[in-house]
């Protein structure tokens, strides 16, 4: 996934312009470089260096770039959509129109909110509280899963890895609520300082919930020591990168073998599965390890868990003192968030995601013009042929191999815009003065629609991202691309702008997508979305030998002062990265029919290309987000995505005169190359 990461809107379109055809919008705004940077010591600042200085982080966010704006202004658009359906008080109970007014009415509804206060979960706090015996514990975590609610492990349906048209049950480590199992294992100065801070917000929240000083502070002792547990007996990042290691397929029988003291009968049981068919234990050691941990505490100490878990994952749609805890923690203490954004947008993002397909089908009458989606379909043609012809000029690669790669490129299914088929609400119960409910009620829609695909082929139309969302994915089990309405807008696709720029911006991100299928994970699934190995050895051990050149690279470059990108974690999208900005290079030059572009400020078409590109990455971030980041993200910063990618590239030295005395200047057998 490409996920947030940096730069500006600078390429709207003003109203004139699109009603003269004639005039080309100015994608590119010099103002926002830094002449005095050269380019060949800094490219991202030499681009960038003016909208960083004059474009200040907004205190309601941890970064911020061109995702963020684009995501503010989709927003906007979203909520005059919801306004618009919210005013109409005749839409028929269960319509579409009565779901989304409702729900977003219940969560602008802050008086019967804080009248409510704990009382929106004092069901589930109660049924909690009931529990008896360890299995009734571990039967009722499947009816907290139904509700979005995650404690211990996820589960889910998902395409077998090694037989991907068929869909099977899927359980993933999980159960910590800090970002990542370092929080808990980390012995520095400053994790012990954010472990603190955590061990107090725990124990502020079962103070608001209605526990005594004392008996807070020793739940929150508890819940710790188990998260701590189960973060000793999780994975790292790293080894969860690795996909030919997160898959070990057996059944319930094999699974009660594997993990007995837990009562995994009753499990799927309560789930409404007795019998799930075959399952991806994604962790098998984790699964393992829960049997250990679940008997290492008492009944009581499970309750706590639950109720811990209960309490955070609703916080949000609580009363305002369970709110303002729960950013106090996750966006200042962690993130360097200083203002917690406006309720607006806050209901809006819920509403957003509960009925995701049904908004974003609004969304995409109203702002996707069809002719995007044309455009679109013929980029990502030009891309494919670019990296087919990348692929047949390999000089590392061997025929038998190349053939394969050919077959798999030329498998890559395309999506545009939006699904063809909007999931269907029809069962989702929305009521206008209940705003946890209605967030549990969307999960359990969305659970059970999962649920409900174990054991059945892999619908292939569905979609992983909802139309309005600005980012694109590759799937590898369905070899799949997909670019959602939200981000086929300025500065990544701009249907009035000059090619350099659309090549450079959104054509990097198709190459981007694409080359995910042959990065050092997805490289390792055929054309059919099979983990299955169709490389010879020897091309295998070129393409690592490449791959630990670029992982080094970034490991050398440094961010704050000191803090080192993670080459390894970030591997696959710095894989991607590079390829894409190869491959749609080669696809900008294949559009030319014989005419060079000419110049527009002073600028070559290659120039542009390759500022286009670097503008979409511009983002100003706040230390706590990038250290923070720097651990978690698999993407690397910004700034690391534009100046290391663009640094190995011939065009692009070229293209800017970059030379031997340039700091960035990469000599010519140090560069990687790889697709
Ligand atoms: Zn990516």
């Amino acid at each position: 996934m490409l996920t947030q990461v940096a730069a500006v809107l600078i390429l709207t379109a003003s109203c004139h312009n699109q009603k003269n055809e004639n005039i080309m919008v100015k994608a590119i705004d010099p103002a926002n470089m830094d002449l005095t940077v050269k380019p060949g010591d800094d490219f991202y600042r030499y681009v960038n260096g003016n909208w960083i200085k004059n474009n200040p982080i907004p205190p309601e966010y941890s970064q911020y770039g061109a995702f963020t704006i684009l995501d503010e202004e989709n927003k906007k658009e979203l909520k005059s959509l919801v306004d618009k359906v919210s005013s109409d008080k005749k839409a028929q109970p269960g319509s579409i129109s009565q779901k989304i007014r409702d729900f977003y009415n219940s969560g602008m509804d802050t008086a019967l909110i804080e009248e409510l206060g704990i009382e929106a979960i004092g069901k589930e706090m109660d049924d909690i509280n009931r529990l008896q015996t360890k299995t009734d514990i571990q039967r009722h975590i499947a009816e907290m899963q139904k509700l979005g609610i995650y404690p211990l492990f996820y589960f889910f349906a998902d395409a077998d890895q090694k037989n991907s048209s068929m869909e099977i049950a899927n359980f993933y480590q999980g159960g910590i609520s800090l970002p990542d199992i370092e929080y808990y294992l980390a012995d520095d100065s400053q994790t012990k300082a954010l472990r603190k801070a955590y061990v107090a917000y725990i124990t502020r929240m079962f103070e608001l919930a209605g526990d005594e000083d004392k008996i807070a502070a020793s739940k929150a002792n508890t819940v710790i020591d188990i998260e701590t547990r189960l973060a000793k007996t999780s994975k790292t990042r790293l080894e969860r990168r690795q996909a030919e290691k997160n898959y070990y397929k057996t059944n319930l029988k094999g699974l009660m073998g594997i993990s007995p003291s837990i009562d995994w009968e009753g499990y799927f049981t309560a789930l409404g599965l007795p019998d799930p068919g075959d399952i991806n234990l994604s962790q098998k050691d984790f699964i393992a390890g829960l049997s250990k941990v679940m008997d290492n505490f008492p009944v009581e100490d499970w309750k706590i868990y639950l109720q811990w878990n209960l309490l955070n994952s609703s916080a949000n749609y609580l009363s305002n003192d369970f709110v303002n805890e729960h950013f106090d923690f996750y966006g200042k203490t962690l993130s360097g968030q200083q203002k917690i954004k406006p309720r607006w947008k806050r209901v809006l993002g819920t509403t957003s995601r509960g009925l995701g397909e049904a908004i974003g089908q609004l969304y995409v009458e109203e702002y996707f013009p069809p002719e995007s989606k044309k455009k679109m379909t013929i980029l990502v043609e030009n891309l494919k042929k670019a990296f087919a012809g990348r692929i047949k000029k390999l000089d590392w690669m061997s025929d038998e191999t190349k053939q394969k790669a050919l077959e798999k490129l030329d498998a890559i299914t395309v999506k545009v815009g939006y699904p063809d088929k909007c999931k269907d609400y029809s069962k989702l119960t929305i009521v206008p003065d209940h705003y946890v409910k209605n967030v549990q009620n969307a999960h359990k829609l969305e659970f059970e629609r999962k649920l409900a695909k174990i054991g059945k082929p892999v619908d292939k139309t569905e979609w992983g991202m909802t139309p309005q969302t600005v980012n694109a994915y590759y799937n590898p089990t369905n070899n799949e691309i997909v670019f959602p309405a939200g981000i086929l807008q300025p500065p990544f696709f701009n249907k009035d702008a000059d090619d350099a720029v659309n090549y450079g911006a959104i054509g990097v991100v198709i190459g981007h997508e694409m080359t995910h299928g042959f990065d050092d994970q997805g490289r390792k699934y055929d054309k059919d979305g099979n983990l299955n190995d169709w490389w010879t050895p020897q091309d295998a051990k070129r393409f690592e030998a490449k791959t630990k050149k670029l992982a080094a690279e970034y490991d050398h470059y440094t961010v704050l002062d000191s803090l080192h990108v993670d080459g390894a974690l970030t591997m696959g999208e710095n894989i991607a990265d590079l390829g894409g900005l190869n491959i749609s290079y080669d696809a900008y030059h294949m559009s030319f029919n014989n005419t060079q572009p000419g110049k527009i400020d002073g600028f070559t078409g290659d120039q542009r290309f390759y500022m286009g590109f670097a503008q979409v990455w511009r983002q100003n971030i706040r230390n706590k987000e990038m250290i923070r980041r720097l651990k978690e993200d698999v993407h690397s910063p910004g700034e690391a995505r534009v100046n290391v990618p663009a640094f190995n590239i011939d065009a692009f030295l070229k293209a800017f005169n970059i030379s031997p005395g340039d700091k960035l200047y990469i000599p010519v057998d140090e560069r990687a190359y790889i697709w």
